[in-house]
């Protein structure tokens, strides 16, 4: 049974599906939606695709982004 974080080999936090570095990510992530989403009515999915190919967007991110698309595109 692997209680590792999806993304890195670090532990998970308690929970959480991720670590602390990409929980944090995952917090921003959901942080920086609910501003874009005010101003431009973004769809969640849309926005990750945003996130993922800003190259401003920091490594922990672009990390849970990806991550949360997959997950986007596997549930359909
Ligand atoms: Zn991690």
């Amino acid at each position: 049974m692997n209680r590792g974080c999806p993304l890195c080999w670090r532990r998970r936090e308690d929970g959480s599906e991720y670590c602390t570095y990409h929980l944090a990510a995952q917090k921003n992530l959901l942080n920086a939606f609910r501003d874009w989403q005010e101003a431009l009515e973004l769809e969640w999915r849309d926005f990750l695709v945003v996130v993922v190919a800003r190259q401003e967007s920091g490594e922990w991110v672009k990390d849970v982004a990806h991550h949360l698309l997959e997950k986007e595109k596997k549930g359909g």
